[in-house]
């Protein structure tokens, strides 16, 4: 807890940050590390409940300014004023109550007293049983409180049931076993793989346990040796089989737990807590002894569980058949059957999703109440209308359906906050620029802002070439434009003379004013900040908002993430594209692949090839995108043209070598990654990827959608010399299949949700038990539950308990997203 004088730094702080923003006119200033708003919702966090003497009973208003803080960003100017005001209203009252506490002895941060003490706050080590040093061995573990023993949860449970000695065993058997470690021995054969075995014993007999852990060092292959204390005891799952060698029966790749490191006096049978039917085993650390561990818990269940009050409404338990809280802690501990055991997690695994649902409702409900929408609508013969005529193609049924969604957000009251999910391919772009011609019919600004300028500027050439005939201008704002040039744009759009701003981050800078901005679009929305999407946002008063994504999230995943978003999907693709054929070579066959390029070059149509990004240098590949290219020129296409694009080339080279292959000009653009996104050039019908095995699968489908864009037949061939069976397994998912839904399920499937978001920006809150793609059921129960809860605007009122244990639960989360 902070001292008084901590808490006196921090007001310090909190005023002088208060007065910069007022300088800056309100802008939600950029600090070094933090927006404004970010760092006050975070400092305020940090600070004890303090409590105002001001006779107005309001509860803690410390809470109540974090939340104003928290929607600071989707304010419009009088609704930071105001924020502001009642910030400074607070500061002044505070130093005054300070004053007065300085002189009088009581302070109004005194702790809360040790018996009144809740279970989040209480620590561990003064639970009964539990002295300071086992305190500090479950502190290794990151049990800090005795709200986090409880929610420590068992990583399975020993079945008594299933347990068989080591007398019993039999060839083929899936069965389980508990003994203790007699020895470990860890050695590499002739050819260098590395062997670990252990045996086992109980008091039948004794068995392998045998992992071939492959090539590894034998530094790496001592700690795994060191991970296996001997003496301990352990529980070992797996099919038998016989070791010849050894003559004993034996597991390979077990699925092993270590039950305790110290004693090894097994477990004790007629120990009800040892020995239930279903035994809790829970994630160790040296030192830290399994019975210890299941005592404690069951010590917190006993002396604190009553204290629990369930946040989560009778009601809502009822609707979705979920089990109590009080229950579910000591089924998920101690369960008195399986089923117990899954309905707890179950209950569990709700809370984790319903608090982060229930927590990105209120952000979105919040938005929505306290920005009124601009009530755009479509004429009748409006320049979208005239577009559509003009286009040389049909609307898809899948674009029109999405257009008719955001006309219904833009003509409502509530601004459009809403994400457009599309395949690679599916025509995203014309309904990005018809979207912002509702802006221009109703006499406001649209802008689009794109991650690269590769990508910017082939959405300008669209605009331009879409919007001159109807009269319209369109600006493009990248980072090399001049500076003569760059203030004649300002100008413009100050001026209201461009009616669409197209361009890259360059658009988010101080200097770029609109005169009067209605639409925003962000396209490949994943690779921006939470941060630079508001930030044009904040260009407007309120501008409608549509992301754009081809990377198809998951479902789960999205409403995980986006659950603030309202979601649309373009799911058909424009008519005559045949599909992709993809096919997977190794070096040695890459032949093939030039060939095939010939083939196609002869009939007229061009061809990438694709190297990947190295150690995510993007100098390094550069590099070997460089010389792959001249040894091309020389060795294989004397006779062709080929063109290199890669992320270290100047802005203007990259858009010569872009503008020359969309020309058709170059037979090849060989590259780095940097084509992935969004480039459009249909004529392309040959994409050779090398060292596949590299990339994501929606990468790699991402990349692939470069190539299909017209009516031709294209290819695509993954170029790998990686030939284990988890590599192929993944590859070959993407010569099975185009649907980029189905290819993200797989990819978070096969990755798992950090590497699959990457690190950068995941912004994806730690579950601990939920698993998105399990528990996918779960998910969508939290969400309705949450979205109802949240469109009631009294219900939380009604509920403070829930209302503050969602602000507790998902705090961590949201201000790691704000900050991105
Ligand atoms: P993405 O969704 O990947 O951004 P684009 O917007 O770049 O896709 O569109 C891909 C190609 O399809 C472009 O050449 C575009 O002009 C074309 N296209 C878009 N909509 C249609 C349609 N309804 N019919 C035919 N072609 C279309
Ligand atoms: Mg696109």
């Amino acid at each position: 807890m902070l001292s008084l004088e901590e808490v006196q730094l921090k007001l310090k702080d909190l005023r002088q940050a208060v007065s910069i923003e007022k300088d800056h006119r309100y802008i939600d200033v950029q600090g070094r590390k933090k927006t404004f708003s970010r760092f006050v919702f975070d400092t305020l966090k940090e600070m004890p409940p303090l409590t105002l003497d001001d006779g107005s009973g309001a509860d803690n208003p410390v809470d109540t300014l974090r939340r104003k803080f928290e929607n600071y960003p989707f304010m419009d100017l009088g609704g930071r004023m105001r924020t502001l005001e009642s910030m400074e209203q607070f500061l002044i009252a505070l130093s005054r109550q300070g004053a007065a506490q300085r002189k009088a002895p009581k302070l109004s941060t005194e702790p809360p007293k040790a018996g009144g003490k809740s279970i989040h706050e209480l620590e561990v080590k003064y639970l009964k049983g539990v002295g300071p040093k086992l305190a500090q061995l479950l502190g290794l573990v990151g049990i800090q409180t005795v709200e986090n023993l409880l929610y420590y949860f068992p990583r399975r449970y020993l079945d008594y049931n299933n347990r068989v000695k080591i007398l019993d065993l039999n060839q083929g058997d899936e069965v389980t076993v508990i003994g203790s470690i007699r020895s470990v021995n860890a050695y590499k054969t002739k050819n260098g793989l590395a062997i670990l075995s252990l045996v086992i014993t109980d008091d039948t007999g004794m068995m392998a346990a045998n992992w071939f852990l492959g090539k590894l060092s034998q530094a790496s292959l001592e700690a795994q040796k060191d991970r296996y204390p001997k003496g301990a005891d352990v529980m070992l799952s797996g099919k038998v089989k016989w070791d010849t060698y050894k003559k004993i029966p034996a597991m390979d790749r077990p699925q092993l737990e270590i039950l305790s490191y110290q004693d090894a006096t097994g477990v004790q049978e007629n120990d009800s807590l040892h020995a239930g039917r279903l035994v809790p085993i829970y994630a160790l650390t040296e030192g830290l002894n399994l019975r210890f561990l299941r005592k404690a818990i069951h010590q917190a269940l006993q002396d604190y569980l009553d204290s629990i009050i369930d946040p989560v409404p009778q009601s809502v338990l009822q609707q979705y058949g979920l089990m109590p809280l009080k229950q579910a802690l000591r089924q998920i501990h101690f369960p008195e059957t399986r089923e117990l055991a899954t309905a707890a997690r179950e209950r569990l695994v709700f809370d984790e999703l319903f608090y982060v649902q229930l927590r990105l409702s209120l952000i979105r409900q919040q938005y929505k109440r306290t920005v009124k929408g601009l009530n755009l609508v479509y004429h009748p013969d409006g320049y979208a209308e005239q577009l559509k005529q003009a286009l040389p193609f049909a609307l898809t049924g899948a674009q029109q359906r999405v257009l008719n969604e955001i006309s219904q957000d833009i003509a409502s009251d509530e601004p459009m906050y809403r994400m457009l999910q599309g395949d690679v391919g599916s025509g995203k772009t014309v309904v990005a620029i018809l979207t912002l011609l509702a802006a221009v019919e109703n006499g406001y600004q649209g802008a689009l802002m794109a991650p690269t300028e590769i990508l910017a500027e082939q959405h300008y050439r669209k605009c331009v070439e879409w919007l001159t005939p109807l009269g319209l201008r369109a600006g493009l704002f990248v980072g090399k434009s001049g500076a003569r040039e760059r203030r004649e744009l300002r100008q413009a759009l100050l001026n209201g003379q461009i009616h669409v701003a197209v361009g890259t981050h360059a658009l988010i800078q101080d200097d770029v004013e609109f005169a009067k901005l209605g639409i925003v679009v962000v396209d490949e929305q994943h690779r921006f900040g939470v941060r630079q999407r508001t930030l044009l946002k904040s260009k407007g008063q309120h501008p409608e908002m549509l992301t754009m994504t081809a990377t198809p999230i998951p479902r789960s995943l999205a409403m995980t993430l986006h659950g603030d978003l309202d979601v649309s999907i373009l799911d058909e693709l424009p008519p005559g594209r045949t599909p992709i054929k993809t096919t997977l070579l190794t070096h040695s066959q890459l032949g093939q692949g030039y060939q095939l390029i010939r083939q196609e070059i002869l009939k007229g149509r061009q061809a990438y090839i694709v190297f990947p990004l190295i150690e995510e240098s993007e100098t390094l590949s550069a590099k070997a995108a460089t010389s792959e290219a001249e040894r091309l020129q020389q060795e294989v296409f004397q006779d062709l043209r080929i063109g290199l694009l890669h992320g270290k080339m100047r802005p203007d080279e990259k858009d010569a070598v872009m503008s020359r292959f969309a020309a058709g000009d170059l037979h090849i653009l060989v590259s780095t990654t940097v084509v992935e996104v969004g480039v459009d050039v249909p004529n392309a019908t040959v994409m050779i990827i090398e060292n596949a095995d590299r990339f994501g699968l929606s990468q790699l489908h991402q990349l692939r959608g470069r190539v299909g864009r017209s009516s031709h037949q294209s290819y695509c061939v993954l170029v790998s010399d990686n030939k284990t069976e988890t590599t192929l397994t993944r590859l070959s998912i993407l010569t099975e299949s185009e649907d980029g839904f189905y290819i993200s399920e797989r990819d978070l499937e096969l990755r798992g949700p950090g590497e699959f978001l990457g690190t950068r920006q995941s912004g994806l809150p730690d579950f601990v038990l939920a698993d998105l793609i399990e528990d996918k059921d779960t998910l969508e129960k939290a969400r309705k539950a949450a979205f109802a809860i949240a469109a009631d605007g009294e219900y939380l009122n009604q509920h403070p308990q829930l209302r503050d244990m969602v602000y507790q639960k998902t705090d961590d989360t949201f201000s790691t997203l704000g900050s991105g």
